[in-house]
């Protein structure tokens, strides 16, 4: 295991001011909050920190841009065209984004490219639907023509996290603006600065002003004053189920505008004894320590077959061991720093809270570093479904190893939690495949693979983890009105 280092990169930083208008502006009460650097908790630069009469401005911008001006006239193959240049832009830039989204969020720079593979992938796929969103003419009785129309659901508030803030940014700019809606984001406060710099890019691709707003700023000011707005038609959010609960209430409270919610997870990552071995502890690793362990869908409750307990266990916990964990910037690091103290403290809390709770702590548990917010790789043996541990969700390093007796029994375990965003079933039996794929109440099953995404294949949760889909064409519909036009004949 390597130490912390500073990044010696020189990277580059975008714009620090609000995006309003296609206009870089600096906050109404002219206020300003710092981004820290994970890796070294040194302050990056100082943001401008939006509050309610910033999202006021955003709203009226977006609403003017929605109703007049060149974005309602404009030809959905031409929508199509501008979010193919935007992901030309990305993908002529993705060196410099990907070192500022390390710099600013904290995970290795190859993830960061990685992510910025699935956001041009995500702009790319949804430029192709811009003018294959349709409705259809149906044969109603009498004498009558009646067909639907697919229209945009107006000025759309989009709330995103910390974890992936440019993947989060695409999965939710793509739709809206393909579909013909205008938007006001509001990015997290631990990582504004890859989605201005890609507010930039909007601007050079040539998007009219308004349709594209980006303000920085925090939950209870600016997200609360988005949810609540009464010129706001849907607002789209993903982070903690408890945020949830409260964009909701604020939506119910307000105009009754459209919500789709993207929550949290606990989601059972279930292996059986006839699994390929060596593909089941990688991909268990990947499933709970990538990006440190900070994924709504991250297999945070690993549940093992006994016949295979005791040498799963072993070798979970020499993989966790050898996973190596520093400088963000350094090619060979897997696991960068938490994204900030809050995190770190609160993760160190379930690692005390697991220890407490009589859970076997078998590696880890500690800083690495003295400085930063780096945790050593955790693996918890022989949690009980009743600990903290195995109920809530940590969003960090600590993999909680649980023994089930047979499928039935694991099954039933899986769905107790008020979570269903993802599971997964590691085994080469097709039979327990299905019964796991079909009987598990999650939005997504990987079978023998974990973390597959893909523009085209949608995401969301059961139960609490949220409610509509993202990506592929169902995360599409959520942002069209349908509209039923009946002509007499
Ligand atoms: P986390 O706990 O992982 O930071 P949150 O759900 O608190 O997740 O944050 C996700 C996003 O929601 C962030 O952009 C955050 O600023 C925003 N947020 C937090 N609280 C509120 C709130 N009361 N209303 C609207 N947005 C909020």
């Amino acid at each position: 295991m390597v130490t912390a280092t500073v990044p010696a990169q020189q990277v580059k930083i975008g714009p620090t001011q609000l995006l309003i208008n296609n206009e870089w502006v600096e906050s109404v009460s002219g206020r300003r909050f710092e981004t820290i650097n994970p890796a070294t908790g040194e302050t990056i630069c100082t943001v401008a920190e939006a509050d309610a009469p910033d999202v006021e401005k955003a709203v009226q911008a977006a609403r003017a841009a929605f109703k007049g001006g060149e974005w309602p006239k404009m030809s959905a193959t031409k929508r199509g065209e501008l979010l193919y240049k935007l992901a030309d832009l990305i993908e002529q830039n993705i060196d410099e984004l990907a070192r500022l989204e390390t710099l600013d969020n904290g995970k290795p720079v190859h993830d960061s490219l990685g992510d910025l593979g699935l956001v041009i992938a995500c702009y790319r796929y949804y430029a192709g639907w811009a003018d294959k969103v349709q409705g259809k003419t149906i044969p109603i009785n009498g004498p009558y023509f009646c067909y639907t129309r697919h229209e945009p659901v107006g000025v759309v508030g989009q709330i995103i996290p910390w974890n992936f803030p440019l993947l989060m940014q695409a999965w939710k700019l793509a739709p809206a603006l393909a579909t013909g809606n205008t938007v006001v984001m509001k990015t997290a406060e631990q990582t504004p600065l890859s989605a201005l710099r890609v507010g930039e890019l909007i601007i050079e691709a040539g998007f009219p002003p308004g349709v594209v707003n980006i303000l920085s700023g925090y939950g209870p000011t600016a997200g609360a004053a988005i949810s609540r707005h009464m010129d706001v038609d849907k607002v789209a959010f993903t982070g903690s189920t408890e945020v949830g609960h409260l964009i909701m209430e604020a939506a119910a409270k307000s105009n009754l505008k459209r919500v789709t919610l993207e929550l949290g997870g606990k989601s059972p990552n279930i292996v059986f004894a006839d699994a390929d071995m060596d593909l089941a502890i990688e991909g268990v690793h990947q499933a709970l320590f990538f990006n440190q362990g900070q994924c709504c869908c991250a297999g945070s409750r690993l549940f093992v077959e006994e016949k295979c307990y005791d040498e799963f266990v072993a070798k979970a916990v020499a993989r966790a061991k050898r996973r190596t964990v520093g400088n963000p910037f350094d090619a060979n690091t897997e696991q960068g720093p938490q994204v900030d103290k809050e995190q770190f403290d609160k993760v160190m809390g379930y690692i005390e809270s697991g220890m407490r709770e009589g859970a076997q702590m078998l590696c880890g548990g500690t800083q690495v570093g003295d400085r930063g917010f780096f945790i050593a790789p955790t693996v918890f043996a022989d949690v009980r479904d009743d600990m903290k541990i195995a109920q809530e969700e940590i969003f960090g390093p600590v993999m909680s190893i649980i023994k089930f007796k047979d499928i039935d029994e694991v099954i039933q375990r899986a769905n107790n939690t008020m979570y269903g965003l993802a599971a997964a079933v590691w085994t080469q039996d097709i039979s327990k495949a299905h019964a796991i794929a079909n009987n598990v109440r999650a939005g997504t099953v990987w079978v023998n693979c974990y973390d597959v995404f893909d523009a085209a294949a949608p995401f969301g949760g059961f139960k609490q983890s949220g409610i509509g889909r993202e990506l592929g064409e169902y995360g599409l519909q959520q942002y069209t009105e349908i509209k039923t036009v009946t002509i007499k004949l």
